[in-house]
């Protein structure tokens, strides 16, 4: 097992821009041993005021529609306009060992050479549907670093976005032209989440019907109601391959950027995504506080056949267990 620093060799390290100490802190803060978890949570607590200086950028879209290859793209370009960028990517297949995640480098290989971009894939395992329950700290310790604009790539199978949604500031949905259905299983609640849709792979035969597709999105958007911020999602194309589209698509990011800041919901969105990291955190907690606890383990496994056999209520077994841990802090 790897030696951990001192509280205050992680901050210093992390402040100065330090890449391997800030890869470390990130295994610090994914780490479920008790004392890395209590440094981790002192750490966290230490780098806030250093935070929140960047702009948060969630990505998504269906396996093959070009996340990678986009947050390549536009990764290089964001750092050759003198941005220093950090893409969190949550990776799928993560649990199967290192070698996905050198697989995950070398889809973005260029971004990942450049000392001003950081890349980190993250371990789907310990999840909120598919999400690191880790992202957020990850997402802080790379701010704290230095890094102003944060991307978070996820695998857009569903409950992800709902959790990626919720912890940054613009939401990107990409999306192919002429895939047969014109909605090609993107739910209807994930286009209603996001902020843009970039079509991709708008280039050689596939420009004519990308151009079409636009025109269709414009028009399934408009039947949504209006969001709470008062932006109407854009919809725009962009070939992560011939590098088109990019520069349109962070100017737009940041007239959202403008456009929220002046209208005060970027600072209220905000103060809501700090709330529901409590929330979270709590859920979190307690479920790990009940399902340790020896007592309640042995309840649950003198009735899991009660259970599955429908004779025993779960809602009275949930009861006994919670009375169970009360008694134990009583
Ligand atoms: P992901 O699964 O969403 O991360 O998709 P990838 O980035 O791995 O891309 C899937 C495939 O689409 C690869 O073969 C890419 O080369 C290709 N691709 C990605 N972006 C574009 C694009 O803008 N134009 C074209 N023609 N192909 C692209």
């Amino acid at each position: 097992m790897k030696k951990r620093q001192t509280l205050s060799e992680y901050k210093n390290g992390v402040l100065e821009g330090n890449r391997s100490t800030l890869a470390q802190a990130i295994t610090l803060v994914e780490s479920n041993r008790p004392t890395d978890k209590e440094l981790a949570a002192k750490l966290v607590q230490e780098i806030l005021p250093q935070t929140g200086n960047s702009i948060r950028i969630g990505i998504t879209g269906v396996p093959g529609v070009g996340k990678s290859t986009f947050i390549e793209s536009f990764g290089t370009t964001l750092v050759n306009s003198g941005r220093k960028v950090a893409v969190l990517a949550i990776d799928p297949s993560s649990q199967r060992g290192k070698g996905s995640i050198l697989g995950d480098k070398t889809r973005m290989e260029t971004l990942a050479g450049d000392k001003r971009a950081f890349i980190r894939p993250s371990p789907s395992g310990t999840s909120l549907g598919g999400v690191s329950a880790k992202t957020r700290e990850a997402m802080l310790l790379c701010e704290a670093a230095g890094y102003d604009t944060i991307l978070i790539e996820t695998v857009g199978v569903g409950q992800s976005e709902t959790a990626v949604r919720g912890m940054v500031d613009f939401f990107l949905l990409l999306m192919l032209a002429g895939a047969g259905d014109e909605l090609q299983g993107i739910k209807k609640g994930i286009m209603e989440m996001a902020d843009a849709l970039l079509i991709n792979k708008a280039d050689g035969n596939n420009l004519k019907e990308s151009k079409l597709a636009r025109q269709h999105y414009l028009q399934a958007l408009h039947l949504f109601p209006p969001s709470e911020n008062g932006w109407y999602p854009k919809v725009e194309l962009v070939s992560s391959i011939e590098k088109s589209g990019l520069e349109e698509a962070w100017d737009m990011i940041q007239q959202y950027e403008n456009h929220t800041k002046s209208n005060g919901f970027w600072k209220k969105n905000r103060s809501d995504q700090r709330l529901k990291w409590l929330d979270e955190n709590l859920q979190m907690m307690l479920s790990e506080l009940i399902l340790s606890n020896k007592s309640v383990q042995s309840l649950l496994d003198t009735h899991k056949d009660g259970i599955k056999s429908g004779d025993i209520s779960p809602l009275w077994v949930a009861q006994e267990a919670i009375k169970i841990l009360t008694q134990n802090y009583s």
